[in-house]
């Protein structure tokens, strides 16, 4: 059959108020005239976060549909590209999710979206803020820009309250601007640790100054404070007041944090909170100890019991677009599939999602036991993998790791997990970074895509033709291989700065990274 197209001079919409952002894309698309067909926008919240249903009819109202907060915007932005010459294809279309917690994990300090930026730092988990204080919004706008594109739903940040960037105001225009593009801002909150709430000023909820006043409530921590990743190696963090972390067995630090979460969903339109208790050191005071009997970890799972059921009580709430807020409460790395230290999560909220971290390492000599068979014995319903794998916490911070994530989404598709996250503090400007955040856009959203179609569809045309992308994943092979001599290196980049001269566009600028970075690699080798 014939497909039929319907063409469109200029449109008016209906319900804009319920979506002024989709009503902005369409109206830019098509301009705006009194008398032209009719776009309505209706919200159904029925549907899942995302979801939407397009309906071009041969004659009357075209009809978008979607969810309170993400679907209109998702089903404005595919309408206008579904616009060819002919017109837009009559029809009716709908989508949603396959992972429906889509989630970006980023710290402020190493988060690079604007590269024009001095005071850039690619690593950290405790770091000063060396940008000026502009540089926050110009990195995360283009963050949330590329999540609203690519239909990410959600960005964690920590060191979302800091006085360097213009602490609350700052944070508050952040959350405004994502969530009338359908990207729920998730504030990273140490809990006992990191900083506490505000992260990083003269500011109540911030836990040094709390510490300072009650020096009484602070934690125990042990000669060395750190962690340890095997795919990264070991991490001494240096002694500053950053690190400052509470005692969990102290009444008055969590009732300082339950007041402290009041706050932080009181100011900010925030669209959730990522809860986690600390990994650098459990606190060895001897009512802790007395409690855990000892932790095997860098983490307490006795702290998570104790402090959780009040803090989560406390966040319970409705957030932007009338939709609950979505927080994600840290497990921390490499143990979910150690059901035993995970005991004293059972008796802890269900309507939260648990979030397990999993190491490059772990991942390949385990992915064959995450079954759906296994998540059903994990203490909660609702359950999401996170990975360091791709990041700088395993050494891969520019790699080049698209099968990876797709492996990671289909997987936690097939296993019934809920969601994925993984870092995303370096731009999609540099090509590896960007191919690997649109497999894990694609195959999170559908985890029965085909790769094969993935590639046809998202990587071939980036890079100039089939055989061109699949040299540009070779190159950037060589840039990964710490063992790759000067002259492989050069040879990389000659190849490239052939590409270069033969493309334009997009195309050659992919290609002039590789060339560049080839460079840099191959002047270090030598
Ligand atoms: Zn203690």
């Amino acid at each position: 059959m014939m497909s039929q197209y319907r063409q469109i001079t200029g449109i008016r919409v209906r319900g804009a108020a319920s979506a002024p952002y989709a009503a902005h894309l369409l109206t830019q698309a098509w301009g705006e005239s009194p008398d032209a067909v009719t776009v309505d926008l209706n919200v159904d919240p029925a549907l899942p976060e995302g979801g939407y249903r397009i309906e071009v009819p041969e004659r009357g109202d075209i009809r978008l549909t979607g969810d309170p907060f993400a679907g209109l915007v998702y089903a404005a932005r595919e309408l206008t590209t579904l616009a060819t010459p002919a017109g837009l294809p009559v029809g009716v279309r709908t989508d949603s999710p396959g992972l429906p917690l889509r989630t970006l994990w980023t710290w402020d300090h190493s988060t690079n979206w604007d590269l024009r930026q001095l005071g850039q730092q690619e690593i950290g988990a405790l770091n000063p803020y060396a940008k000026g204080a502009d540089a926050f919004g110009a990195d995360y706008r283009r963050l949330v820009d590329f999540c609203s594109r690519e239909r990410i739903g959600g960005i964690v940040v920590y060191g979302l309250l800091r006085d360097a960037h213009g602490g609350v105001e700052a944070a508050r225009e952040l959350c405004e601007y994502a969530n009338a593009r359908g990207v729920r801002i998730i504030a990273g909150i140490g809990v006992n640790a990191y900083g506490g709430i505000y992260f990083d000023g003269r500011h109540r909820y911030n836990l040094a100054t709390w510490l300072r006043q009650r020096p009484d409530l602070a934690a125990e921590l042990p000669r060395k404070v750190g962690f340890d990743i095997d795919d990264f190696g070991d991490l001494h963090f240096p002694a500053s007041e950053y690190m400052m972390a509470a005692c969990p067995s102290q009444p008055d630090n969590l009732a300082w944090h339950r007041d402290a979460v009041d706050w932080l969903l009181d100011t900010l339109p925030v669209g959730g909170i990522n809860f986690e208790t600390g990994d650098y050191g459990s606190c060895a005071c001897q009512r802790c100890a007395a409690r855990t009997g000892g932790e095997r970890t860098s983490w307490s799972y006795e702290a998570m019991r104790s402090v959780y059921p009040t803090l989560l009580e406390t966040a319970r709430r409705t957030g932007p677009g009338g939709v609950p807020l979505r927080h994600l409460v840290e497990v921390y790395w490499d143990n979910i599939f150690d059901l035993e230290a995970q005991k004293p999560l059972a008796e802890l909220p269900d309507d939260v999602a648990y979030q397990y971290c999993v190491n490059r390492g772990f991942w390949y000599d385990n992915r064959h036991r995450l079954t759906a068979a296994h998540v059903e014995r994990l203490p909660h319903t609702t359950n999401v993998l996170r990975t360091h794998a791709g990041s700088q916490w395993n050494r891969q911070r520019h790699s080049w790791v698209p099968d990876m994530y797709a492996d990671m989404g289909s997987r936690a598709g097939d296993a019934g997990l809920r969601g994925l996250t993984i870092f995303a503090e370096a731009s999609a400007y540099h090509p590896t970074n960007e191919i690997s955040y649109l497999a894990y856009a694609r195959f999170t959203w559908n985890p029965d895509l085909a790769w094969a179609d993935f590639w046809r569809d998202e990587v071939v045309p980036r890079f100039g033709g089939a055989a061109e992308a699949e040299a540009f994943r070779d190159a950037a092979a060589v840039l990964d291989d710490g063992a790759a001599t000067a002259d492989a290196l050069a040879a990389v980049r000659g190849d490239a700065l052939a590409m270069v001269a033969a493309t334009g566009g997009e195309v050659q600028r992919r290609w002039l990274w590789l060339a560049e970075r080839a460079a840099r690699h191959a002047h270090c080798a030598g």
